[in-house]
């Protein structure tokens, strides 16, 4: 029988072997007696056999292994005897042989039996010390070691875990895994790591390897005594034992320990440098382990989720699957060149990291009269999307060299040049090199005596304490040794980076995720070659959230509980301190995006001929209520400008009560309005004030919401009834003798996240209130000006027209801006409370924001991309929903959409711990969401109207993937 080969075989459910059948082969082969238990394993049986006195394991291994290959385990058995690793005892069967052949329902396996190691696997250990996480490398190391010399005709198999045809495995089992963004996920990272790995293969070493020194392979000694060799740690499971890359031998082990230090991966090194103490590394095994280990999670990942669908009830492959996740997971956002670069750092143990490097000057210029470039994510010169030309960082530093001849970047500087958007990753930002402009021809000398040599296109030369990389020598000096002082060539733009990792050159740009201090003992700060200080001073997000939890009141609170330091937006975009994007999915009063050149130029013209208030006569004004009364629906022809929704609802308020010369106001519950004393009163959301629903004064009558989804009535066709429970609240006003001065809703339920009403439901309510002589208010500061898409007013799409409209937030696209449009009528009637006067409302800056924003909404015909980007991306959250159990729906319309969460789909037991979690992680993804509602179970997706279609299935892609790993 041939040795196994996976690529023939791929699919290897256990082989059909019940306790009672463990127990008679224990006894009747291996005079074995005692309690049997089954242990886990992914394609063998194995059981755990008790004696009372002693422990076994009893291993049947699938049929498809050779005898040659499980001999070929028991030689590596012997070979490590000896290595000071502890490992299993072979124990001889009845008949004196290590392997017996019994047949079990027609099948025949090959059965050994191994001594039990005693011991603690290092699986269950939550959060392992460095040491423990070094006696798993070294332990791998060992036994790498020990089987190098290994030859045996049982070696020559290929089983799914050598790392050599790692792409294969994947690509045959990716379909198992049935969720579409983990498997774009796998994909990607196995093509990069691929990429990586593919032309170092000819330089790795192939030996025998244990394969499996895993976590959950290996026994931790009893830390008592460390001399007895019985207490000494040990590994198990030589079932993968066979040829393969030594550093997939390590590659195996890492990947293990990854998941138990989600928070500091970098702990890792410790396993890589032990193991590296026992076997060591070469060049080509540095470069290939970080692909290795992504590779070797990706193979977990497909052959677990393989192995759940082929075998049914293997619970240990079913239990592993989410750690198997989290490790590929991890090492996948973990930056390849940065791993390398951690990994050689940490072999080469430099003791020198503290020491400057001693150096002259790279050109014989005052650097001091040269000008440093703002490349960060407040500089101006990258102001209106500057930033996303892949030529900015060439003129910024060109525009700051015309002006004194000499120009250069900071070191440490996140750039805003370097971040992307629609990321899946961090973007590396940190600059560890420095590029300088000067005159044509200037010439470049060595800041220290060295070699220079060329590599991969760039100068190194190797100083005794560093090296120091160059990009763009002119007509450099050929290989050689040079003093300092000499000259190297010339340059008219230079980059330089020191490195005290000799011979592997650090990345030039790293991502925010490890300190920047870390990086800088390896790529330290050239400022000396320079003769100036060039170090960015660094933003700290978490003292400047300190400064404001001092002076700023705590109620008003901030989103996450970790936020990053946002300084800059562009379109749908925000931009942190550290250079990194999101797409900013609930800026809805940032209707035409953020930072609009248009607008800024605007505000900035307005600003410069006058800003005063609407008492003085200037024609924006004038040109300002025209528009809005154009776009008001007839009979609304009036209006009134003030700084906020809350302000215009207040307004609203006193007007339906001054035109009525009464006082109750009906709104309905779960509803926002805002926080002047008014606009609060009508405001009953327990989402934002837990005691709301107690807590209203006696003007206001709170009235059951027509929530669609969770109300009392649901379902589209829900208005009769809740008109009929409307009429009898009515009949108790009426029977009261109370006047009604109005009534006060959002057309679309934006508070609840984007729930539609029932159908007519509006009509009817408006009916009923008119006939009682009230006035009807729609609050359209959320749901209105044009994010529905199909509709320009939501009470539009209740077939209504209130008698007052309510509008703020994206009428001002983050200016403060509101307005009340009303009725002449109803607004004359406001003169029994003398005249209105707001000082800043209708101001010519806020006027003039005002037009520009209607402007840029009809010239970038945004109402219908809110209709086409908002119905694609309703598409893909239903798509989800019909996934992910946790969607119970997917509401709104248009860029006013909302997902609901529920932990059940009958009772709708709000996901609300859920929906917090999901939030914090799509941070991490690059998207901003929030939850809203009673329960905060609902996502608010109300992103800026420029949304691209890009960005949504960026943001259903990061979601799906959040869903489908919570
Ligand atoms: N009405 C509605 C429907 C709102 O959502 C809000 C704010 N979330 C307001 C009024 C109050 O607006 P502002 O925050 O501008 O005062």
């Amino acid at each position: 029988m041939p040795n196994f080969d996976f690529l023939a075989q791929p699919s290897l459910p256990r082989p059909d072997v019940t306790l009672p059948d463990a127990v008679r082969i224990a006894g009747e082969q291996f005079g074995l007696h005692g309690e049997l238990k089954e242990l886990g394993s992914q394609q063998d049986r194995n059981f755990l056999v008790d004696t009372g006195r002693e422990r076994f394991v009893l291993k049947l291994a699938n049929p498809v292994f050779s005898v040659d290959e499980l001999h070929a385990q028991n030689a590596a058995l012997a070979a490590l005897s000896g290595s000071g690793v502890r490992i299993p005892e072979v124990v001889p069967a009845l008949d004196g042989s290590d392997l017996v052949t019994v047949t079990v329902r027609g099948q025949s396996l090959h059965t050994r039996v191994l001594r039990y190691l005693d011991g603690e696997p290092l699986t269950g250990v939550a959060r392992p010390t460095p040491e423990q996480l070094a006696t798993l490398g070294s332990l791998a190391g060992r036994v790498a070691a020990g089987l190098a010399a290994l030859d045996h005709p049982g070696l020559a198999r290929t089983t799914q875990w050598d790392a050599r045809i790692a792409g294969e495995v994947v690509a045959l089992l990716i379909d198992h895994v049935a969720n579409p963004a983990k498997r774009r996920a796998l994909r990607e990272a196995t093509d990069a790591a691929l990429t990586r790995l593919d032309p170092l293969r000819p330089r790795l070493r192939v030996q025998a390897v244990h394969g499996d020194v895993t976590d959950d392979n290996i026994v931790l000694g009893r830390p008592a005594d460390g001399t007895d060799p019985a207490e000494a740690p040990g590994v198990i499971d030589f079932g993968d034992v066979a040829s393969g890359w030594l550093v997939g031998e390590l590659a195996a082990t890492v990947a293990s320990a990854l998941h138990h230090v989600p928070e500091e991966p970098l702990a890792v090194l410790e396993t890589i440098a032990a193991f590296a103490a026992e076997a060591p590394l070469d060049d080509a095994d540095l470069a290939a382990l970080w692909p290795l280990v992504v590779l070797r999670g990706a193979v977990l990942v497909v052959s677990g989720e393989q192995q759940v669908m082929i075998d049914t009830d293997n619970a240990y492959a079913d239990q592993n699957r989410d750690h198997e996740w989290l490790a590929f997971d991890l090492a996948r956002r973990l930056d390849a060149d940065e791993l390398e670069t951690f990994i050689r750092w940490r072999l080469a143990a430099t003791d020198s990291a503290e020491s400057s490097v001693p150096a002259g000057r790279v050109v014989p210029l005052d650097s001091t009269a040269a000008n440093l470039v703002d490349l960060s994510a407040t500089s101006h010169s990258l102001d209106g999307g500057a930033w996303l030309d892949p030529s900015a960082e060439r003129r910024a530093l060109a525009s700051e060299a015309a002006a004194s001849g000499h120009a250069l970047t900071r070191f440490g500087e996140h750039r805003l040049t370097r971040s992307t958007i629609d990321r899946r990753t961090a973007s590396p930002t940190l600059a560890l090199a420095v590029s300088l402009a000067v005159p044509d021809g200037t010439a470049v000398l060595a800041p220290f005596a060295g070699d220079l040599d060329e590599v991969a296109g760039s100068w190194r030369l190797r100083g005794p304490e560093a090296d120091l990389w160059l990009d763009g020598l002119e007509r450099p000096a050929s290989a050689a040794t040079v003093a300092a002082g000499d000259r190297l060539g010339r340059a008219t733009v230079l980059t330089v980076q020191l490195s005290r990792l000799r011979g592997f050159r650090p990345p030039a740009f790293v991502t925010p995720q490890f300190p920047a201090a870390v990086w800088r003992e390896i790529s330290p700060d050239p400022s000396i070659l320079f003769g100036l200080p060039l170090a960015a001073a660094e933003a700290d997000s978490a003292a400047v959230l300190d400064r404001r939890d001092e002076t700023f009141a705590r109620v008003q609170e901030h989103y996450f509980t970790q936020p990053p330091l946002i300084e800059r937006g562009w379109r749908h975009h925000l931009v942190d301190t550290q250079g990194q994007t999101y797409i900013d999915m609930v800026n809805n009063v940032t209707a035409v995006g953020h930072a609009h050149p248009r607008l800024v130029a605007a505000v900035r013209d307005q600003w410069a001929l006058l800003n005063t208030n609407s008492r003085f006569h200037y024609e924006e004004l004038a040109r300002f209520t025209e528009r809005l009364a154009g776009i008001a629906p007839a009979p609304l022809d009036t209006v009134f400008l003030v700084n906020s929704g809350s302000e215009a609802v207040d307004l609203a308020l006193r007007l339906a009560q001054t035109h009525t010369a009464r006082r109750t106001i009906l709104a309905v519950t779960e509803a926002y309005h805002g926080w002047t004393l008014g606009a609060d009163a009508v405001s009953s959301s327990i989402g934002d004030n837990p005691r709301a629903r107690e807590t209203r004064p006696d003007w206001v009558r709170l009235i059951a919401s027509p929530h669609t989804f969770r109300g009392r009535h649901r379902g589209a066709g829900s208005a009769a009834a809740y008109l009929a429970d409307l009429d009898a609240d009515l009949a108790d006003l009426d029977d009261a003798g109370t006047g009604i001065a109005g009534f006060i809703a959002e057309p679309v339920f934006g508070n609840a996240g984007g729930v539609m009403l029932p159908d007519g439901y509006l009509r009817g309510v408006y009916e009923r209130i008119r006939a009682r002589g009230g006035v009807c208010i729609a609050d359209e500061v959320q749901v209105g000006y044009g994010r529905l898409g199909r509709y320009f007013w939501g009470s539009e799409q209740q077939g209504v027209v209130p008698d007052i409209i309510t509008v703020a937030k994206a009428m001002g696209n983050g200016h403060p801006l509101g307005a009340v449009l009303t009725t002449r009528a109803i607004a004359d009637s406001f003169a029994a409370e003398g005249s209105f006067f707001s000082s800043a409302g209708g101001s010519p800056v806020s006027a003039r924001v005002g037009l520009t924003v209607l402007d840029i909404m009809r010239d970038e015909r945004l109402q219908q991309n809110a209709e086409e980007v908002g119905g694609h991306l309703a598409d893909r959250l239903r798509e989800l929903g019909s996934r992910h159990p946790l969607i119970g729906a997917v509401h709104g319309l248009g860029l006013y959409l909302g997902v609901e969460l529920v932990r059940d789909r009958t009772t709708l037991e709000p996901a609300t711990a859920e929906a917090a979690l999901i939030c914090e992680r799509m941070l991490a993804e690059g998207s901003v969401v929030q939850p809203t509602g009673d329960h905060k179970n609902v996502l608010k997706i109300k992103p800026p109207l420029c949304l691209t279609r890009e960005s949504a299935d960026r943001f259903a892609d990061a979601l799906d993937l959040v869903l489908a790993t919570l």
